[in-house]
Formats: C-alpha cells, structure tokens, sequence
C-alpha cells in the first residue's frame, strides 16, 4: 500500500533542462510544484571540485555522472525480428546513448553545443514535397510536420539562449545575414548574449580551407560562457577555463550552461517547491474515465511506494524514460509497426556522427586545452541548405572541427595501417598526438516504420518494471547522406592542408557498441493531428489534458543539430501555454 502525500498543484518527474525549466516556471507562476529525480543531489560545489573532477577514468570512461545500468537500462535490437538484448555496460568510450541520472540530469555532464533547429527541420515533410514531390520521401518514412513552426518557437529560443548563457556569432539578425555567422540559420530577433568561444589553430585551418572550397564557416554556439555571465534571473556564472574536461564531467566554476547553473538555483530558492531526489517514479495514474492524471507513484530511498497526487502532471524525464513511462502507466495506445496503429513509441529517432582524422607533418596543435562545443562548424550540408536532386537522400548534418578534449585515455591518433599496439604504435601516438585534429560529421535520421520503442517481454529492471525495447537500423537515406557528409569532410581535411587521413564511414548495421551521437528523440510525438500524434503542439495528451510531455520525445524525426536548445525551448513554450491559457481555463490547449 503506497503512502499518500497531500496534493500538490503540479509535479514535475525529471531534474534536467525539461525538468527545471518547467519547474521554475510553474513554480514561479505561484503553483505549489514538487520536483521528482530518481538520481542524487549534487553541485558545482562540493562535487565538481578539482582534481577529482578531472578523473578521466572515473567521470569518462566509467560514467560516473550516468545511469546505473545495473538497475536499470533498455534493450536493443535492429529489426523486429530480432530478439532484443540488454545494454548491460557503458561501452568503450560512452556508448550509442549515455543516459543522464541526477539533478540536473545530461544537462551536468553534456558538451553545450546549442542550436536552433532551421526553419525546414519544422516542415520537414511538407518542404521536403513542395520542392522535389512525394516521390522524395523514402519508402516507409514516417516524417511529419511538427505542428508549429521555427517562427513559433524563436521566441523561446531566445529565451533558453539568455537564460543559459549561450556564446556564439549570430548569422541572422531579423532577417539581415551577418558577417562570420551561420548564414542559413533561420532569422533571431537578437544576437547571443555571449560573444563565441575562442578558435584554435586547428579550428582556424579547418575554416581557411571550408572557405576556400567556397563553403560558410562559423564558430559553434556554445553552453560554455566565454566571458563571466548574470542571467535575467539574476543567477551568476563563471567564464570557461578551457580545461579540457567538458564533455562527461561537471563543471568546476559553474561556466558550463546547466540546470544547475541557471534555473534550479531559482526553483531551489523558492518555498512552493520541493525537491525530492532518489524518488524513482514508476507509473502516471488515471481517474476511473482514462483522460484525467491524478497522481504519480513512485520508489523513494527507502524502498517505499510513494503516491503524489497533483492537479498538473509533467513528465520531463527524458525522451526514452518519458515514453517508458508512458507504456508502463498504459497510457494511450502502443505503436505496432504491422498494423501501424498506435502511437506510443511510434517515430523513435537516432543521429548519426562519422569522422575524419586529419594529420599534419608541418603544424603543432594543442589538442588538449578546450570547451566541451568549441568547434568551427560549416552548415551547407544541412537540412535543406543544398540542392537534394538527384543525390538519393534527403536531410544532411553539420560538418564540425572540435578542438581537443583530447584526454590522455581516450585520444591517441594513429594513422591508418599502425599496428594497434607495440612499440611502433606508442612511437605513432606520441607522434601525432599534437599532429592531428578530427573533422565529424553529425547528421539526421528520419522517423521510419520499423524503428520504435516498445516493452522489452523478457527483461525487467531492479523494480520489476519491464524494460524498454529499442528496435533501429539505419536505412538507405542515412548511409547515402553519411557518405556525402564524410565525403565532404575528407575534402575541407586535404583543402585545410592534411598530408594524412583516415576515414570512419558510418558503419552499415547500427550498433550500440561504439560511442556516438547521444540523441534519442520521438516516441510521444507532437503534431497538429490527434490521429498522428501523441501530444497537441503544446506537449499536452490529447486524451489526457492535464498531462505534459516535454522533452525530445517530441520530435517526430530527427534533424542534424543536437537537441538540447529545441528541448529547452520547447519547455518554455509549453510553460507559457500552461502559465497564461491553461491555468485560466484549463483543459485542451488544442
Ligand atoms: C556526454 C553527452 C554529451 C552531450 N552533449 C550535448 C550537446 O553538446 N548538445 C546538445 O544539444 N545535447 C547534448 N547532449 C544531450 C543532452 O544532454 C540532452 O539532450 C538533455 O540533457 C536532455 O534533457 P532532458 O531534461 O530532456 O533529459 P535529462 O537531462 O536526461 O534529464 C532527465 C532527468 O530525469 C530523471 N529521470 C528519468 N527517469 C525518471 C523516473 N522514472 N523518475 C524520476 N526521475 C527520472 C533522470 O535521472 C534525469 O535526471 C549530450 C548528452 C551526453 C550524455
Ligand atoms: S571547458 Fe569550460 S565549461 Fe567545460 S568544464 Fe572546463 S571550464 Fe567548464
């Protein structure tokens, strides 16, 4: 028998970005909000402090900051046919899909390239059909428009960008292309709050040689500040040291954008919020008629059932957790890619990255001191930035020179041929180590029939819960783009000057196994039709209005960017929607 707390107006499952920008903004709209992370409490301070924090064995390779697999994780297959079998460890390097667990959530330990998705990404299907007919669409795609679009939504970029202290060069300046920007970004009403991170050598030749290939180069926008940074809540943070211990780690003076630097110090202050870490929800539950939520249950500490009822119930608990517990609460109906009923799970979505290594017999990098998104980046090959005809995909990604992280465990690059160890090997590594930068590719993955999430039928986690079951392959639309990508990133790696590469194509069978991109999107999708999605363009249920679903989970396909400023955005959308309509009148917002 589950213990019953008092109500509450709202209850918030998830401490990341969804999570603490819904939680600050209904709590700051004077709702009584409880927060509910299954992960621990932690902090700038004590718990980022160096030199523990630069343990590259603990906090890189071991994932100290990520999900306990052992209590939890999903299966996987490729196809349904398949048998799915658990991911039992972090692979070598992270894995196709680390997974965030605390407060703060991914949002700690990620790297802050933060983008706005192009005005196409929205339109996706209905853009891609006006310029080169239904016949462009690849057979069994699943795309769909989004329901509102990149205008909509600027907004509420802005607002994520001034709140988490985005640096970067703006491209688009209501509609004015600006010099040393991304010049196919769509219009912003104004520019970063922050100038862009420095350029490295490396950066710098990767953009001399894009610019001679007649391509836009520009400084990625980042989550790391470039100059100290007071936020419009007035929540102050630090300028990035270029340390080097980004991507995976906390930051130890607070100038990395997260949660933990801009909104929950805000929520955390104010008394109509509560924090409630190590509280693993386990289900949504309905009123006897199915279309209202009336509480959350969940598993505290102690091993104890818990039951929070609420008037608003938010899952922000990422995009794979909040479809999990979507199913395991039986809410609407499950995706069956047979019949293609059901839409619970339908639209799952991945990214892709493949890589260039570039080597230099004349020139010396640091490839050590740097920011987890500082990166010079060309954006030609993107959405719809080109001329698709005749090239069999449709879609593209960013191509990207990242500067170091270049950690002594994980970063030893050899050109192709060296023995994978030996003497002449270690002669190799030290030889290139400061001799060689990576170009990657990061590209879109469409939304197609066979690729979803459902309940693993074998499997269950430390709870007894079934796990979630992932079911993906790449098809032709992304090795076609991936070849064109990496293709292009061989070029600018000779134009740039390399006497040497080596090239990673995309693998083609997807596999969990090797580190990649880190995006999960899809599965309670959002769109304008109630027959084609899951949530209404607010992230509300059409079946169940007083139930919000925010996060990538959203996405009904995937676009080239990484997501985190769309999910951002997003958030604050729909806790606008909920903040000036919904607690007026509240019921559908669609
Ligand atoms: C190494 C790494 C690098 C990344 N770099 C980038 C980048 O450069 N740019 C970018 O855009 N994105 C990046 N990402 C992705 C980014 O971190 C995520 O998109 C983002 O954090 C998602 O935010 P979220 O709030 O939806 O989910 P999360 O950050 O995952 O937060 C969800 C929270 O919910 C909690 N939770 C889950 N289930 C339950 C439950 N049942 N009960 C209670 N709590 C629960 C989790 O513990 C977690 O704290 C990166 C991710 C990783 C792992
Ligand atoms: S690189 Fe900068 S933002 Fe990243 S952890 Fe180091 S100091 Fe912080």
């Amino acid at each position: 028998m589950a213990i019953k707390k008092d109500p509450v107006d709202a209850v918030v499952v998830g401490m990341g970005w969804a999570g603490g920008i819904m939680a600050k903004e209904l709590a700051q709209a004077g709702l009584t909000v409880v927060g509910l992370e299954r992960g621990p409490y932690r902090n700038t301070a004590p718990h980022f402090q160096p030199p523990e924090i630069h343990d590259e064995l603990r906090y890189a390779r071991r994932h100290g900051l990520m999900q306990n697999l052992r209590r939890e994780t999903n299966t996987f297959r490729n196809n349904p046919r398949q048998r799915a079998l658990p991911m039992r460890q972090w692979a070598y390097g992270q894995g196709a899909y680390p997974l965030g667990e605390g407060l703060g959530g991914s949002g700690v330990h990620w790297n802050g390239q933060s983008w706005r998705f192009l005005p196409w990404d929205f339109e996706t299907r209905s853009r891609t059909v006006e310029r080169y007919g239904e016949e462009a669409i690849p057979p069994d795609a699943t795309i769909q428009d989004w329901g509102i679009t990149y205008d909509d939504l600027e907004p509420y970029y802005d607002k994520f960008e001034y709140a988490a202290g985005i640096s970067g060069q703006a491209g688009n300046l209501q509609g004015q292309t600006q010099e040393g920007g991304n010049p196919f970004e769509g219009p912003r009403q104004r520019d970063y709050p922050l100038p862009p991170l420095k350029t490295a050598y490396s950066g710098l030749l990767f953009w001399e040689g894009a610019e001679r290939l007649g391509y836009h180069p520009f400084p990625s926008p980042a989550g790391n500040q470039s100059q100290a940074y007071t936020n419009p809540d007035g929540v102050a943070m630090g300028r990035c040291l270029y340390c080097g211990f980004c991507s995976k780690y906390g930051c130890e003076v607070a100038a990395k954008s997260s949660p933990l630097t801009t909104v929950l110090p805000v929520v955390l202050g104010l008394d109509n919020f509560q924090l409630r870490t190590h509280a693993n929800v386990i289900r949504v539950n309905l009123d006897d008629t199915r279309t209202r939520a009336v509480s959350v249950t969940y598993v505290d500490a102690q091993g104890r059932e818990i039951e929070q009822p609420a008037d608003i119930i938010v899952l922000a608990a990422y995009a794979l957790n909040n479809v999990r517990l979507l199913l395991l609460s039986g809410i609407g109906q499950t995706y069956d890619p047979m019949s293609g009923e059901g839409l619970i799970g339908k639209n799952y979505s991945y990214q892709f990255i493949s890589a260039v290594s570039a080597f230099f017999e004349d020139r010396v990098f640091n490839p050590f001191m740097s920011a987890g998104a500082m990166a010079t980046v060309v954006d030609d090959f993107n959405g719809d930035n080109f001329d698709h005809t005749g090239l069999g995909f449709i879609g593209g990604g960013f191509i990207a020179q990242f500067t170091g992280e270049a950690a002594p465990i994980n970063t030893h690059p050899v050109p192709l041929g060296t023995p994978p160890w030996g003497s002449e090997w270690k002669r190799a590594a030290a030889e290139n180590y400061r001799r060689a930068f990576t170009i990657i590719t990061h590209g879109a993955v469409l939304s197609y029939r066979n690729n979803y999430l459902d309940l693993d039928p074998t499997y269950r986690d430390a709870y007894g819960q079934p796990l979630l079951r992932m079911t993906f392959n790449w098809t032709d639309n992304e090795l076609r783009m991936a070849d064109f990508l990496t293709n292009k990133a061989a070029l600018i790696a000779r134009e740039a000057g390399a006497s040497d590469i080596n090239i990673f194509r995309l693998a083609r069978t997807f596999s969990i196994v090797p580190g990649q991109a880190t995006h999960n999107n899809g599965g309670a999708i959002m769109g304008a039709d109630p027959a084609t999605s899951v949530v209404n363009p607010y992230l509300q249920m059409w079946d169940v209005p007083n139930l919000f679903v925010v996060g990538a989970s959203a996405f009904p396909q995937n676009t080239g960017y990484n997501p985190t400023e769309t999910v951002g955005a997003l958030a604050y959308w729909t806790a606008d929607a909920i903040r000036n309509r919904y607690l007026k009148n509240p019921g559908p917002l669609a």
